[in-house]
């Protein structure tokens, strides 16, 4: 029988306790996205196996879709720790230095938004994901000295919503790298099912349909219309819930039939009504909306694409028919070939 030790975590910001209790603890608990986890679970196995740290694992795609699940739920399919890290708070080698030698041999290092390591970060990194070795330069000038450190043998697991920023030295030196997609509605409407019976909540399964129709395949968004169709019912229902209950809750958010909120459809009520429905450059969007353009392209733009509501040119986003109609607007004509 081999032990189970409840992996110790440290988080930069701890979630809040309702995102913890709906988070899967296991990741058979976790529901979709078969293809990554039976690669995981296989390499998983092997390395337990054979007794062997398991190799660095990098994980892409849009907000909210697992990747910090998988990342928790590795270490305790090992039986080992965990430490997480945040790529925007390491601005220098000596902030990754504690995680690199707390590193318990086997253990999990997550580093979430991989993407913002700073280049002096990431080249302190090489060595330590490559030879688990880290090389501290002591002195200046002529008098400087390197001294080699080992280190115990850990797994990384970086998480990041942009691959196309990490680079290539980096990346090659993720030996395991998978891509997160968006769920199906019946999958999400399962994600709906589990989690109402963990907030004790009753749930038909065509309310269950509803709400996963509007969460933009994405299980975060999904668990927090629920929390707020929760709160609704019992704050004007009386507790009921039914699909009448679901659809009041939802549009007194703003959310329409597609899952959009009211910031996605200012997005492209911007592009369409100010710059005449584009092309027009990220920054400008940004800028009348009063936004990031980093939010805007992780929290905003890669669900939009995947449903055609706009499109990327070389000279920026256009508005499409189909998304000039979502917005009841009547599509220009040939609005939508006039790509370039
Ligand atoms: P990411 O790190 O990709 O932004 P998270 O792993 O934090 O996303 O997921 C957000 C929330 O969605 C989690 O707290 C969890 O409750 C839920 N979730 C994500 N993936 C799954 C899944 N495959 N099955 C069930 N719930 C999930």
């Amino acid at each position: 029988m081999e032990s189970f030790r409840e992996p110790s975590i440290q988080a930069a910001a701890d979630p809040p306790p309702e995102d913890r209790a709906l988070r899967p603890q296991r990741m058979s608990e976790m529901v979709g996205q078969r293809a990554v986890y039976e690669r995981l679970s296989i390499a998983i196995d092997a390395a337990r196996k054979r007794g062997e740290s398991l190799g660095h694992i990098l994980l892409d795609g849009p907000p909210g879709l697992g990747k910090t699940t998988f990342a928790t739920c590795i270490p305790r399919e090992l039986g080992t720790s965990l430490q997480i890290a945040s790529g925007a708070a390491l601005a220098a080698p000596k902030d990754l230095l504690p995680y690199l030698t707390n590193a318990s041999e086997g253990s999990v290092l997550f580093i979430d938004e991989i993407h913002r390591l700073p280049i002096a970060v990431e080249e302190f990194l090489y060595p330590a994901m490559e030879d688990f070795r880290i090389d501290i330069t002591l002195g200046d000038g002529v008098a400087a000295r390197t001294i080699n450190m080992p280190l115990r043998p850990f797994t990384l697991v970086g998480a990041t919503t942009r691959a196309g920023l990490i680079s290539a030295p980096l990346r090659d030196r993720f030996v395991i790298r998978e891509h997160l997609d968006y769920y199906s509605p019946a999958e999400l409407a399962e994600i709906v099912r589990r989690s109402a019976v963990k907030l004790d909540m009753p749930m038909d399964d065509i309310s269950a349909d509803e709400i996963a129709r509007r969460s933009r395949g994405t299980p975060r968004l999904a668990n927090n219309r629920l929390r707020w169709i929760r709160d609704y019912s019992t704050s004007r229902a009386e507790g009921t819930m039914d699909i009448g209950v679901a659809r009041s809750a939802l549009e007194m958010q703003g959310i329409d039939e597609l899952g959009l909120d009211g910031f996605d459809r200012k997005y492209l009520e911007t592009i369409q009504r100010v710059f005449g429905g584009g092309p027009v450059g990220i920054e400008a969007i940004a800028h009348t909306m009063s936004s990031a353009a980093d939010t805007l392209e992780d929290d905003v733009e890669p669900f939009l694409l995947r449903c055609e509501l706009v499109i990327r040119t070389p000279r920026g986003r256009r508005i499409t028919a189909k998304g000039e109609e979502h917005l009841g607007a009547a599509p220009r004509t040939g609005g939508q070939t006039r790509l370039f």
